[in-house]
């Protein structure tokens, strides 16, 4: 009366060829030779963890979750997260990878803009609420005052 074990259940864990994300559960696959080998942190919630002393050598006694706070644009122009690990504080810079969740990317980009510690109203070049783009100043316009005393 044996039966087979039905192979219902994928071992996606065990794999090395990926990992579960350590906030959202989901399992990341590392793919292949595609600038992404040390693949670290999740694409989705874009959370990592603290596995690394130097990167890729998973020797870290920490393995705390990592929280990513920041993006930082490089010179150039290529952007990195910045994760801090939620136990020890470490702040690390990681490249992000072709297949990031592009829309929480852009949040953590847009989340110190969206609380600036001074309030913003009445300086710089006003934004015109119709999307006409900033309203210059008009005082002076740009030109030199020239003493018209011919
Ligand atoms: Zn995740
Ligand atoms: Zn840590």
């Amino acid at each position: 009366m044996s039966r087979p074990v039905p192979i219902s259940v994928q071992h996606s864990m065990a794999r090395e060829d990926s990992f579960i994300c350590i906030h959202c559960g989901r399992a990341v696959p590392i793919p292949e030779g595609k600038g992404t080998r040390n693949r670290n942190h999740c694409p989705a919630c874009l959370w990592s963890r603290h596995l690394d002393i130097t990167p890729g050598d998973r020797r870290s006694g920490c393995k705390a979750p990592m929280e990513p706070v920041a993006i930082w644009c490089r010179p150039g122009g290529e952007w990195a997260l910045i994760h801090r690990c939620t136990a020890c504080g470490m702040l690390k810079a990681n490249r992000i990878a072709g297949d990031d969740n592009e829309f929480a990317l852009l949040q953590i980009a847009a989340m110190a803009l969206a609380q600036p510690p001074f309030p913003i109203a009445g300086r710089g070049p006003v934004l015109d609420p119709s999307g006409g783009g900033p309203v210059l100043n008009p005082s002076r316009g740009g030109q030199p005052e020239r003493s018209t005393s011919s």
